[in-house]
């Protein structure tokens, strides 16, 4: 099979801060409706890889193929409008406004040259952002101020706000970090599912949070792939262990 047969293909792709390789010729293939999960020390370049799929960081040598197109060139903006939503550590939501108001104002309006004509009739956005809530187990608190939810709740939300834009790919950054026990675990479910119309990169330090996702792990070590495979078998992978579980 070919690479064009992945969902993401990255290939020897490699990134130079001042002549320091955060990123140093790494190839990383993905499918659809896959759930993976990267982990690696501190420094490893799990950040920085998200950075380069979603076009915040531009590569120094490399390509990063997504559904067959090359994005390594392409505008922020564009690879968002390709399909792939980037969540960051700290939620960006508007606290002031409701659930609601909260997913209306991310659903994808005025895409391209015809954005203006492709405003959707009201009924059809209401049904969108209903279906999105209960997605992210929100739908009962659609009209609470978003700054009233829990510290998890508000993570959630945000994952709405990127799942109304109906990405085929979801970049997340340590979504249960400051989550109590239970929001974690009602995270892995609520992802698990979330992952079954597209696929997920999660990069996460809580091993039995990445123990509960299950699926794939990714290990990352100085900016290049050291290990993949389940969780179970990289617990017993000498290398991983002395880069990083053992730690
Ligand atoms: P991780 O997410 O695995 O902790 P990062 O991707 O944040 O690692 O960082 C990888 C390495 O690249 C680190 O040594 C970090 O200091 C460096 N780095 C990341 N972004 C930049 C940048 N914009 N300029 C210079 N160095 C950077």
């Amino acid at each position: 099979s070919s690479n064009t047969d992945f969902l993401l293909a990255i290939e020897d792709l490699t990134v130079s801060f001042d002549g320091f390789k955060a990123i140093a010729g790494l190839s990383f293939y993905m499918d659809k409706n896959e759930l993976r999960v990267v982990i690696g020390p501190n420094g490893a370049g799990k950040t920085t890889l998200l950075d380069l799929i979603c076009g915040k960081t531009r590569a120094t040598e490399g390509s990063i193929k997504f559904k067959g197109k090359e994005l390594t060139r392409m505008s922020e903006h564009r690879i968002v409008w390709e399909g792939v939503g980037r969540k960051f550590q700290n939620p960006s939501i508007y606290e002031g406004l409701t659930v609601f108001d909260n997913l209306e104002a991310s659903y994808p309006r005025g895409r391209g040259v015809f954005g203006a004509l492709a405003f959707k009739c009201d009924e059809e956005v209401v049904e969108r952002i209903r279906q999105v809530a209960r997605e992210i187990q929100l739908d009962d608190k659609l009209e609470q101020e978003a700054g009233l939810l829990s510290h998890g709740q508000k993570q959630w939300l945000e994952i709405g706000m990127l799942l109304i834009q109906d990405p085929e790919l979801l970049l997340l950054d340590e979504p249960v970090a400051g989550m109590s026990l239970s929001e974690r675990l009602e995270t892995a479910e609520l992802l698990k599912t979330i992952a079954k119309g597209r696929s997920v990169v999660v990069i996460e330090h809580d091993m039995a949070f990445v123990k509960s996702l299950g699926g794939k792990v990714t290990v990352l070590h100085q900016g290049k792939i050291l290990a993949e495979g389940s969780m179970e078998a990289l617990q017993q992978d000498r290398r991983v262990i002395d880069v990083y579980l053992g730690h």
